[in-house]
């Protein structure tokens, strides 16, 4: 009854901004020219990190062949340990860069702080919150200010609600170009590195406009279950996975024991195009 009232809806979720409903109908985000989400499906693929030039276009001109759409590839890095190789900075934006001149395919790129949001955008195609920054609010806010999409993965131990919330922040700023990207949970099971969290897709497709992919590199951290969870994926109607692959995982910097070699991602992507027929997606 109100001037200048289009519409009310009943505000039930803690979150508003990323719900479904608020936006019924599924997004879709693009990366370049990629797009993520309805029937589009992403392989997003690279090296875990940039150690070198010919690692890095090695690793990238094997997966743009095979058919992946984006390229990951980082440059800032979160380490565990202080001791740990941190990544080649601006130097590794410039070699990925280089990347998406040779294979055509743009490029996503991890932010630890806010500060280097400005560096990171002049050069990436796409932002990614790590898991280790999922609930770093002042970067989360400052993203909300880009125009780029941001891939925010889920925190080691976050609900899915702390998840969404986190995305909340990055809408609320005025940046709705968000992918949520699952890469499994701490658990009690040493047996892989993180837990897949494959009931996060259902669950998120039923609260959330936005797409959703899967880390399954990360959650694995072993290279023998990376094609299974990655068709798991596929299975319960994720949007795009993204894979870690190395020329030569053994000589590694970072995370070498999940990374595949260039011929078994060409196999995972063998695998996972006929099950997108089935599931009503196409790379
Ligand atoms: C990564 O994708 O390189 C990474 C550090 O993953 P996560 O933040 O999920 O641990
Ligand atoms: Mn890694």
């Amino acid at each position: 009854a109100l001037d200048g009232v289009e519409r009310v809806m009943p505000v039930l979720k803690p979150y508003k901004m990323v719900a479904k409903e608020s936006h019924p109908d599924p997004a879709v985000v693009k990366i370049g020219d990629a797009e993520v989400g309805g029937d589009s499906f992403v392989v997003i693929a690279g090296p875990c990190a940039v150690e070198t030039r010919e690692q890095t276009l090695s690793a990238t001109q094997v997966v743009a062949d095979c058919g992946a759409q984006v390229l990951r590839g980082e440059a800032y890095k979160p380490r565990s340990s202080p001791y740990s190789f941190q990544g080649l900075g601006v130097d590794g934006l410039k070699i990925m860069a280089e990347a998406r001149e040779q294979t055509g395919r743009p490029f996503v790129a991890e932010v630890l702080d806010a500060r280097d949001v400005e560096v990171i955008g002049e050069y990436a195609d796409a932002f990614r919150v790590g898991a280790r920054n999922m609930a770093n609010f002042t970067l989360l806010s400052e993203l909300g200010t880009q125009r780029k999409p941001v891939i925010l993965k889920r925190g080691l131990t976050s609900t899915i609600e702390e998840w969404l919330l986190a995305a909340e922040y990055i809408a609320k700023g005025g940046n709705d170009s968000i992918i949520f990207c699952e890469r499994g949970i701490r658990t009690f099971e040493p047996a892989t590195r993180f837990t897949l969290d494959i009931s996060a897709i259902p669950v998120l497709k039923q609260e959330t406009f936005l797409p959703v992919i899967v880390d399954p590199s990360h959650a694995a951290g072993r290279h023998y279950a990376v094609k299974p969870l990655a068709l798991a994926s596929v299975a319960v109607g994720a949007d795009g996975i993204m894979i870690d692959v190395h020329p030569c995982p053994e000589e590694a910097l970072c995370d070498g024991p999940q990374a595949l070699l260039p011929d078994e991602f060409e196999d995972l992507i063998s695998h996972v195009r006929p099950m997108l027929e089935i599931v009503g997606k196409h790379l």
